[in-house]
């Protein structure tokens, strides 16, 4: 009885561990991969594929979420997200991003990507890097991954999604994509479209405007958000699909140009 007793604190104890969920689901990760894979230019390809082998940019892009299950990779989870307080100004966010000393998903990808350039890394570091880079430009386009710290970017936000106890971070990693009812390729397919001027102004955008834009919808998304247990139905999908479709599609872009720059 006792031990029952020590099990049954123990996970109640677990169940309100500060644990930052996912990221977009596996859709989302899968749908930036595969636009971003659309805009790579040849010789970008090319060195990509020597690095993943076998696995498409869209089937690795969910594997630095498939390592949490292993606990030695803990400190990891940092680099997946960076919390920011409401209401900073764009100099704030950007002074914060580079003076944070912590792990970081603004720090982090800064490092892959550095050492991407460095053509000393073993084959093992840059499938690690590879793939880290691709995951994160997917997490940091979901703008719940420049949530705020005292709600965990909005893990500890309740809601419901139509029936389903939900939270306001997994409505934007999963609900709202899902709702859309389609595979990561037709996804893609549905939103790719972007002109070449589209595409050139994205280009011209740093790493810190990246992580402000999503910290500013961020915003518009906890602003909705009025009472405890809200229920989010079809009208959050009409307000939202086209936000939800425009950070997705962006951040296709960005993580081809980024790839473009290094291996291209
Ligand atoms: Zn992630």
């Amino acid at each position: 009885m006792k031990k029952l007793v020590f099990k049954m604190v123990l996970c109640s104890f677990l169940a309100y561990l500060p644990v930052q969920a996912n990221a977009w689901g596996l859709l989302g990760h899968r749908i930036v991969a595969q636009i971003a894979e659309s805009y790579l230019s040849k010789k970008a390809k090319k060195e990509i594929y020597k690095i993943l082998g076998n696995e498409s940019l869209a089937m690795v892009s969910n594997w630095p979420d498939f390592i949490k299950s292993d606990s030695t990779k803990k400190y990891l989870d940092p680099w997946h997200y960076v919390n920011l307080s409401p209401g900073l100004s764009y100099d704030s966010v950007k002074h914060f991003l580079e003076t944070a000393t912590h792990d970081n998903i603004y720090n982090k990808i800064n490092l892959l990507v550095s050492e991407l350039y460095n053509k000393n890394l073993t084959p093992e570091q840059k499938q690690f890097n590879l793939k880290f880079l691709i995951h994160l430009i997917g997490d940091l386009h979901q703008p719940m991954h420049v949530g705020r710290p005292d709600d965990r970017g909005g893990n500890s936000v309740k809601v419901k999604w139509f029936a389903a106890s939900s939270n306001l971070h997994r409505v934007w990693d999963e609900d709202l994509i899902e709702f859309q009812q389609l595979s990561y390729t037709e996804y893609a397919k549905a939103i790719n479209f972007s002109t070449k001027e589209q595409r050139e102004t994205l280009k011209a955008k740093s790493l810190a405007d990246w992580v402000f834009s999503s910290y500013q919808v961020a915003g518009e998304i906890y602003a909705d958000i009025s009472e405890p247990d809200q229920k989010l139905y079809y009208a959050y999908n009409y307000k939202y699909l086209n936000v939800l479709n425009r950070q997705l599609l962006e951040g296709g872009i960005h993580l081809a140009n980024v790839l473009n720059e290094i291996f291209g």
